[in-house]
């Protein structure tokens, strides 16, 4: 049986803001289900040649788009194709685009790369979209679309966010953990759920499970996370606000595969379980689901609680989640074998930092972020111990000091290590490798690991944990 980990989990960088129901000026977007037919209606706010979709991230498969396969544009005159990096509506006279954009969405599970599922799809028929794919913001031209980079925070977007309203012919959707009949929401991140599936609720957890996913899946998941959580919430202080929600989602298998992908929003984790062999908790895959847990639980604090302010610095939260769950997975199961992690981050993050770490997204080398990240929280974790602390009081420090306006830069956190360590060149050669990447990844990991304290040797070109 092939285990696919697919696990292209990314905690964006805002945190969410509470929904509003007043009228603004901006766009707006009905979502709406009746029976098998799904539609999306766009009222767009003013002219514009081009909108452009916030979220245009690419499918894992084949690298390309997942609208053009699931999104049929029914209003004449308009397409929807892609510009750069972005999924754009553009009316074919070349002149501005129908206030009113009506599109049929046919929902299907994807798997994405280095993003949110646009849906989860249930075995019971529910199913559960991402609002943030229903974002989108008017442009002068294509051109302008595809000059634009595939990471648009921190930067200054023209329009307001889109006003949407969710409706499901068949009753109330589940929205925020309240059943609500044609709720509007802007700014929200999160999935909005469809049809007759009940969350279950517990005083630390509240879930949406797959009627289809065997009982071991939901059982682990009423025991995992919480013991998480409260780790996390012990080492890392206060957390986000309210009771985090899991939604599991169960997709029909491919014969011999079984895999594993999710994704953690503020306050929800959701998860895509796919295939045969997770119908026995063998097999690795129970493992493979406390790693997740691990990893998208500690998001809650590093991601959401604080984040970074441009994707460049995904190596904060991603690297760092890594770190961090695996430090807090060895803490509550004893049994847990970090090395060979820690080992494949430091192979991995040699490999690909002969390029600047920054723009790995663009290259679709995301791995340099959580590699390249976990060696660089190895080094503050040395830093950190030298002084009686450890990897979750470095992190600690780091959230404490941004709470308030939520974001956490990789200026700050360079700082915090030079504080820590009392050694600048550190630094400044992490620096380079974030900015301009090193000709000679082996050498300089392992000279950062020797001033960190960090124990290793090179063997045979390779820098080997000891
Ligand atoms: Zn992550």
């Amino acid at each position: 049986m092939t285990i696919a980990v697919l696990l292209s989990a990314i905690a964006l960088a805002a945190s969410s803001p509470a929904p509003s129901t007043e009228t603004e000026t901006g766009p707006s977007a009905r979502i709406e289900r009746d029976g098998n037919r799904w539609t999306v209606t766009f009222e767009l706010d003013r002219d514009a040649a081009v909108w452009a979709f916030d979220h245009s991230a690419v499918q894992q498969n084949n690298r390309g788009p997942w609208r053009p396969g699931q999104w049929r544009v029914e209003t004449p005159g308009v397409v929807l194709e892609r510009a750069g990096h972005r999924d754009v509506l553009r009316a074919t006279d070349g002149g501005p685009v129908p206030r009113q954009v009506r599109i049929a969405i046919s929902p299907v599970p994807t798997a994405m790369e280095a993003s949110y599922a646009p849906a989860l799809l249930f075995s019971d028929g529910s199913v559960a979209l991402h609002t943030e794919q229903y974002e989108l913001f008017p442009l002068d031209d294509v051109e302008a679309a595809a000059a634009l980079p595939p990471d648009l925070t921190g930067l200054d977007l023209p329009g307001g966010p889109v006003a949407m309203t969710w409706v499901d012919a068949a009753g109330p959707v589940l929205f925020q953990g309240l059943r609500q009949t044609a709720p509007v929401a802007t700014d929200v991140n999160t999935y909005v759920l469809f049809g007759p599936l009940e969350a279950s609720e517990s005083p630390h957890l509240a879930t949406v499970i797959d009627p289809a996913l065997p009982d071991w899946i939901g059982r682990a998941i009423a025991d995992t996370a919480p013991r998480y959580a409260a780790f996390y919430a012990d080492r890392l202080g206060e957390g986000p606000e309210g009771r985090p929600a899991v939604m599991a989602s169960w997709k029909a298998p491919p014969p011999g595969m079984t895999s594993m992908g999710g994704s953690v929003l503020p306050g929800l984790i959701a998860v895509a379980f796919e295939g045969e062999g997770v119908l026995e908790p063998s097999g690795g895959v129970a493992d493979m689901f406390n790693w997740f847990i691990a990893h998208e639980s500690v998001h809650f604090w590093l991601g959401h609680t604080v984040s970074y302010a441009s994707g460049r610095d995904m190596w904060i939260t991603e690297g760092g989640a890594d770190l961090l769950a695996l430090r807090a997975a060895q803490a509550l199961d004893p049994a847990f074998d970090a090395d060979a992690m820690l080992q494949s981050a430091v192979d991995d993050c040699a490999e690909l930092a002969d390029q600047p770490i920054h723009t790995a997204a663009a290259r679709n080398e995301n791995r340099a972020y959580y590699a390249c990240g976990a060696v660089f929280g190895m080094l503050a974790e040395a830093a950190a111990r030298e002084r009686g602390g450890d990897a979750f009081t470095f992190v600690r420090g780091l959230i404490d000091a941004n709470r308030d306006d939520g974001l956490l830069d990789g200026g700050e956190w360079l700082a915090e290590l030079t504080r820590l360590s009392g050694d600048p060149s550190m630094a400044a050669d992490m620096a380079v490798m974030l900015e301009a990447g090193t000709a000679d990844p082996v050498a300089m990991i392992a000279s950062l690991f020797q001033r960190a304290g960090v124990a290793h040797e090179v063997r045979d070109g390779r820098v080997v944990l000891l």
